[in-house]
């Protein structure tokens, strides 16, 4: 046994701190990305910001909407030929969807025949709740293999050696996060876990110097944390809980004490599991929460308070762009983030 003494940080051990800047208005800093994926060779631009691939959430409503921002969608695994054929604008926006498989043999099938029939879609997204087994590099190296001129999102890891085992074998991005979701119980179930802001940071390091990319996938409560993920060296940040509860989710709304709510769950909790695949293996335990999410309307208006957040950020800390945000911030660590009074 052997303890790691270093401290690691979450989002909400730290707040950036403000600097002198020459900036007018938030409304001039520039929020597009463009990248360059290292296997693919393939450009994107947008503004780097991704839907989860959760029901209620990774949904092609929400990639409609996500893709009038410039932001990609990772589709829920139950999107195949028929689910998409049926969505008749997915020609206006497939730029900005991933398609997600896990790593099973019908998952590369359900792969393979979408992309028999749609071809112009770049991203796909291999998503495990545990990406350090061999078994997963190796799937990833299948996948490559066949598909080199795709952009390959392979997940979820925390630490970099495991991000550089995943760069070797084919991926252009690596999605970073083991226990930090709203629904997730991993940490409850497992013990197993590290916190957000130190793996992305120490994941985006050994990323870039491979000329790679990382998505902070999980954790984000406000838009503050979306910065900091991006101040701590995110190329991309992941939502789920965030874009939960919208109108585009598709969710159904129940009204209870005068409010309206939407379900939300998991992709691991038992929810999910009776209704994808007929309830959990003897083996397994769930690792994700049902919960209800207060029902929030058309998501547009999230996703403006989002990025005006954002905005925000980059002119306290003197970033004229997102692309600078890192370079510069410099985080305080605190021991209260702020003044609930009125928030419980
Ligand atoms: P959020 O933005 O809600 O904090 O986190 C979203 C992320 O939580 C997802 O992208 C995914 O990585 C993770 N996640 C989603 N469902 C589950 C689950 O059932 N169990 C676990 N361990 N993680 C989940």
């Amino acid at each position: 046994m052997r303890i790691e003494e270093d401290l690691k940080l979450d989002y909400s051990d730290v707040l950036f701190r403000p600097k002198r800047s020459t900036l007018s208005s938030r409304k001039d800093v520039d929020l597009k990305r463009k990248y360059k994926f290292k296997y693919s060779g393939n450009h994107w631009s947008g503004i780097p910001i991704m839907a989860a691939n959760m029901d209620g959430v990774g949904e092609l409503e929400i990639a409609e909407k996500l893709s009038e921002y410039g932001m990609i969608t990772c589709l829920t695994k139950q999107h195949d030929v028929k689910k998409i054929n049926k969505f008749k604008k997915i020609k206006n926006i497939y730029n900005n969807i991933a398609l997600s498989i896990g790593i099973k043999k019908e998952d590369f099938e359900r792969l393979d025949k979408i992309l028999k029939q749609f071809s112009f879609f770049k991203f796909i997204c291999i998503d495990v709740a545990n990406g350090y087994s061999e078994r997963f590099s190796n799937f990833i190296k299948s996948v490559r293999d066949k598909y080199p001129t795709k952009t390959i999102i392979a997940g979820n890891v925390v630490t970099a050696d495991m991000t550089q085992e995943l760069i070797l074998s084919g991926a252009d991005i690596v999605k970073v996060g083991i226990g930090p979701g709203s629904v997730c119980t991993t940490r409850i179930q497992t013990g197993v876990g590290y916190p957000q802001l130190s793996a992305v940071m120490e994941c985006a390091d050994a990323a870039h110097g491979l000329g790679s990319h990382i998505i902070a996938d999980g954790g984000c409560t406000c838009p503050g944390d979306v910065a900091k993920g991006f101040g701590g060296g995110a190329d991309f940040v992941m939502l789920g809980g965030m874009f939960a509860g919208h109108d585009e989710g598709k969710g159904k709304v129940v009204k209870s004490n005068g409010s309206k709510y939407v379900e939300f769950y998991g992709s691991s909790s038992d929810t999910a599991n009776k209704k994808h695949y007929g309830g959990l293996s003897d083996y397994r335990s769930s690792e994700g929460r049902t919960v209800r999410v207060k029902y929030r309307g058309k998501i547009k208006d999230t996703l403006s308070n989002i990025l005006g957040g954002i905005r925000s950020s980059c002119t306290y800390v003197g970033a004229p762009s997102l692309k600078q945000l890192s370079k510069c911030t410099t985080f305080v660590r605190v021991s209260n983030q702020f003044n609930d009074t009125f928030v419980k």
